[in-house]
Formats: structure tokens, sequence, C-alpha cells
């Protein structure tokens, strides 16, 4: 029986994550549970899984939680109550699910405590990747993937030696706004920018695609994962989502990964790594497929996947900086407070004025991120 723990338990991928646990109930067993603010759902995922432990960061809906709750799991609140969870000593495996850089502390205090981690949380990788690494080779622990482009490479990797991996190539759907013209996207509405065509995912990632700054962000995260040379990553746009990701070896042997998409699947890969289960998921009919297409990137109609290019070369605090500053326009965007070019615009003049810092410790990328909200911030009261 694996123990695990699901940071992140009422968002997209914590909900899919449960829905694997509910069809494994002999392997696998949730002994912790944590959530930003959905205490009614939490409340619902408690009484189901019975965990020893679980957290609801919002303190102020914690006393609401613990009305919904009968004796039988401890209840914790705040970013103490979370990271207590992460660490919680009877799991085996942490997945890391919680949205954006808030994930970061949770996960390094899950790694910290000796936990493997299954990780949807990529700006984990983006804002303090060398890190996390270090910290998780120190402690003989394992990242898996969860992501589906990185679940994909974490399987091509395994048909051949790292030394003779040429490169891997990210596909990136493009996501609904591929085909709209800078005049267009100017007044791109909410609604249309969170329909994805082909992944349902939560709303923040959902605009990260809109923007490509997700696949920039991946990049950032492929980088770290598996240890590889920043121009030996690259991104082909490729509509239809069947090709997850693709790694050319040097003998110039291409091997690509290809499914539904579905996020269940990289999910169950990282909770049951190495094996593979039986999954009661529609297959791939190769037969009703109308094509599969590959394109680069437009880098001038996708500006934040170029600004994104930029700080993986760049280094530094310039990723955390980068991650932030998209966080806080995102956040805007959603809240109507500024208009879908806004976001980059923003984005750009906090990355133009940022002094940056090397990375040995984590308090390099706290302050980054702090600093990177502030001129966010300022930016955004000026436009709104
Ligand atoms: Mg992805």
């Amino acid at each position: 029986m694996k123990k695990i723990v699901v940071l992140g338990s009422t968002g997209s991928i914590g909900v899919n994550t449960l829905d694997i646990v509910r069809r494994f109930p002999k392997q696998l067993q949730v002994v912790g549970l944590a959530a930003g603010n959905n205490h009614l759902l939490l409340a619902k995922q408690i009484k189901e899984f019975r965990p020893r432990v679980a957290a609801l960061f919002d303190k102020k809906k914690s006393a609401l939680l613990a009305k919904e709750i009968s004796k039988g799991t401890t209840l914790l609140s705040g970013a103490d109550g979370v990271a207590d969870v992460a660490r919680f000593a009877d799991a085996d495996l942490v997945v890391s699910a919680i949205v954006g850089a808030a994930g970061l502390l949770p996960t390094l205090s899950a790694i910290l405590a000796n936990k493997s981690v299954a990780l949807a949380n990529k700006e984990t990788m983006v804002m303090a990747g060398e890190i996390v690494q270090k910290e998780a080779k120190a402690h003989k622990v394992t990242v898996f993937p969860i992501d589906s482009e990185h679940s994909a490479i974490y399987q091509l990797l395994l048909a051949g030696k790292r030394d003779e991996v040429a490169k891997i190539i990210l596909t990136a759907s493009g996501g609904p706004l591929l085909r709209h013209t800078e005049k267009m996207k100017k007044s791109v509405t909410c609604e249309q920018a969170l329909a994805h065509p082909t992944w349902k995912m939560g709303p923040k990632i959902s605009i990260d695609s809109a923007t490509l700054i997700n696949k920039g962000f991946e990049m950032i995260e492929a980088r770290w994962l598996f240890d590889i040379a920043p121009e030996k990553i690259d991104v082909v746009i490729h509509p239809q989502s069947i090709v997850h990701s693709l790694v050319e070896f040097q003998d110039r042997s291409m091997i690509a990964q290809m499914g539904l998409p579905d996020m269940r699947v990289p999910i169950a890969y990282a909770l049951f790594y190495p094996e593979r289960k039986p999954l009661p998921f529609p297959s791939l009919d190769l037969t009703t497929l109308s094509g599969l297409t590959f394109e680069t990137p437009n880098k001038n109609r996708f500006p934040m996947l170029q600004r994104a290019m930029d700080v993986l070369s760049a280094g530094d605090t310039y990723p955390a900086v980068l991650n932030a500053a998209n966080e806080e326009a995102v956040g805007a965007f959603l809240q109507k407070k500024i208009g879908f070019l806004d976001m980059h615009k923003i984005v750009r003049k906090v990355l133009d004025a940022h002094v940056p810092v090397k990375v040995a410790k984590i308090e390099a990328v706290l302050m980054a991120d702090r600093w990177a909200r502030l001129e966010t911030e300022k930016r955004i009261q000026k436009i709104s």
C-alpha cells in the first residue's frame, strides 16, 4: 500500500489524483490532504478518503471546515498547516498540485522530510529548480513529473542513455488564441482565453496556455527535472495534443509519446512508477485522427514565450520574477482589471526593472518573488 499526501486536493489535478486513488483502493491510501480555500469540497474529500491529517490554507474558513468534520482527521490551517501535511511522517509520496508560487515551500518541505514528490506544481521548478533538485539528491528522493509533457519525456528517456540525447521537444497545443492576430488579442475576453481547445484545466494554467508562457515555464521545468542544457530544449506547436512530447537521440532516432489528452494518465504514471496500471479510459484510435501537424511557434505573436526563453538563459532570480509578475498579471486579467495584451506589457517592464541575484538559497527566490509582486501590482494600478 502506497501512502500518499495530496497538496492542492480541491484543484483540477488534485481532483483527478483522487479519481485515480478511488480506482485503486488496495494500492493507494490517502493519509493527508491540503487545500487553499474550498472548505466544502475538502470536507467532502475528508469524509470519503479519511486522511489522518488535513489542512486548509485559508485560516478564516478552517473553523467552517471543523464544523463539517467528525473526529479521525487532525485539522490544521494556514501555511504552517499545509507544510505540516507536506512532511507528514506516514506518507511515502507527496502529490504537489497547489497552483502557483504557493506550491514551492510545501514541496520543498516534503523533500526535506525525505518524501518523493509527484510534481504538478511547475512553479517549484521554475522558481527554484536548482535548489529543489540539489535537495532531492541530498535527501535521496525522486521528483516525478505529472505535467503531461514531462511525463512523456520521463518515459521517452528510458529508450536510451542520458548522454545520447540530442534534444527534447515539448509540444504545445497553441491554446485558444493560436490563430489570433495582435489586433484580435486586444479585445480577447477572459472567457475566450479560458476556452482551451484540447485540455480541461484550471483557470491560471488555461490563461498561461493562451499566452504560451506555460510552454516557456515547461522549458524551465524540463531544464531542471531532466538536468538538460537549455539549448537542447525545443518547442513545437501541435494543435491536436496527441503527441505529448518527443525526444531525439544522437543517432537521429526520434521517439514520441502519444495518447488522448487526459491528465489522469500522467498522474497514474507518477503514482505507480515504474509500474503501469490498467486504466479504463478510451484508447486513442489512430484511424480517427485527421492528421498530426507540427509548426514553429511564432514568438512575435507569443511574446510571453520569448520572455520565458530569455529568463531560461538568463537564470538567477529572473525566472522567479517572471513567474511572480505573470501570476499577478494573470490574476488581474481574470478579475478584468487589465486587458489580455497588458499582461505582457506589465511583465516585461517588471523584468526590465529587476536586478538579479544568484540563487544559492531559497530566501533569494522568495525575496525576488515578493519584489516582483509589488512591482507588478504598482503597474496594474496604473492601468486599471
Ligand atoms: Mg503541460
